[in-house]
């Protein structure tokens, strides 16, 4: 990621030159440092973030005190989203089935044209019925609710930031605690964009290991600076999130953090999409990318043709293809 410091230079504010080591290697610098604006709600605050020379890691220099304060109500991963039926509720659950590893030919098809990315991620673990499923900062528990109805049965969702347990029904809890305090063993831990928001990275993925099953696997879908985007765009891209997305990892430095917590990389697997490219615009353009009465992020009315988000579409594929997408899924293995 040198070359990625070099390329943005220009964007960046003067190297740091004393008191910062990065939390992830250790690194003592020279660290450049890149001032980012809060644009989830466009709050007007800007936070400083400083890119490791030596992982490639970008980290927010300072993490605030109150960072609950920076997930509003309507945050997304805890509104409740509507059920979408535009496909009807049957087909929804025959594309989940196939998504997440089920045999389903009609779900697979519908899958091609409704994405879910989260459950696709879980289609090359070929996990059974009865697999035991922790999903990490799972908010109101979406994607929980997915697996439950593609038939899974050992589901459980974890989320500190919640404001209470929730029963989902059929026996699906969200607990309001970290993962350290449930026990184990489980088949899978899975991180769906939650690892960057939490203060400890190490701590976390240390727990997944210590809970998972001798053969269990831990799945850690994150954005990464390791992309075009991130050189393309600099601070205007919406993968950085500030002050919620504490670090921002390379793929050297998740690499590193997972072997040190005792996991094997098994592999790792690029799976951005078209947000990268319109959430970064509306970055430049300081449209906040959430919107009063809307609890999902979607691209800002008028912002832009559909000819455009369709290109968005076919350029994040073509990113995905060539290891450059700015959102990866890290396929972690307890021992060797
Ligand atoms: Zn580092």
């Amino acid at each position: 990621m040198v070359s990625s410091a070099t390329a943005l230079a220009d964007n960046s504010m003067p190297a740091l030159a004393h008191g910062f080591d990065c939390r992830i290697c250790g690194g003592v610098g020279p660290f450049h440092n890149y001032r980012v604006r809060e644009m989830m709600f466009a709050l007007g605050e800007t936070f400083d973030y400083a890119l490791c020379p030596d992982c490639g890691c970008l980290q927010i220099v300072t993490i605030p005190d109150h960072l609950s304060r920076y997930y509003g109500g309507g945050y997304y991963s805890f509104g409740s989203r509507p059920v979408r039926h535009s496909v009807g509720a049957a087909l929804v659950r025959a594309r989940n089935r196939a998504l997440s590893g089920r045999v389903d030919p009609l779900g697979w098809l519908v899958g091609r044209f409704k994405p879910y990315r989260a459950l696709a991620s879980l289609h090359s673990l070929r996990l059974a019925p009865d697999a035991r499923i922790v999903d990490v900062g799972c908010g109101s528990g979406e994607l929980l609710i997915a697996l439950q109805s593609a038939g899974f049965r050992a589901l459980l969702g974890v989320d500190p930031f919640v404001a209470h347990d929730l029963d989902l029904g059929g026996g699906l809890l969200v607990r309001q605690v970290e993962l350290r305090a449930v026990p184990g063993p489980f088949d899978l831990v899975m991180f769906h964009h939650s690892l960057e928001h939490i203060v400890d990275p190490q701590a976390a993925l240390q727990a997944a290991h210590d809970v998972l099953a001798p053969d269990g696997h831990c799945l850690v879908r994150i954005p990464t600076v390791s992309s075009w985007a991130w050189r393309h765009y600099g601070v205007d891209w919406c993968g950085l999130d500030a002050p919620r997305h504490l670090v921002l990892h390379s793929t050297q430095s998740i690499r590193l953090l997972a072997e040190r917590c005792g996991f094997t990389v098994r592999d790792i697997v690029y799976d951005a999409d078209a947000f990268q490219f319109w959430g970064s615009e509306q970055y430049k353009r300081n449209i906040a990318l959430m919107r009063p009465c809307c609890n999902d992020i979607v691209p800002a009315p008028g912002a832009f043709t559909s000819a455009q988000l369709r290109d968005f579409a076919r350029r994040a594929e073509r990113l995905n293809r060539e290891c450059e997408g700015d959102q990866i899924a890290v396929y972690l293995q307890r021992g060797g």
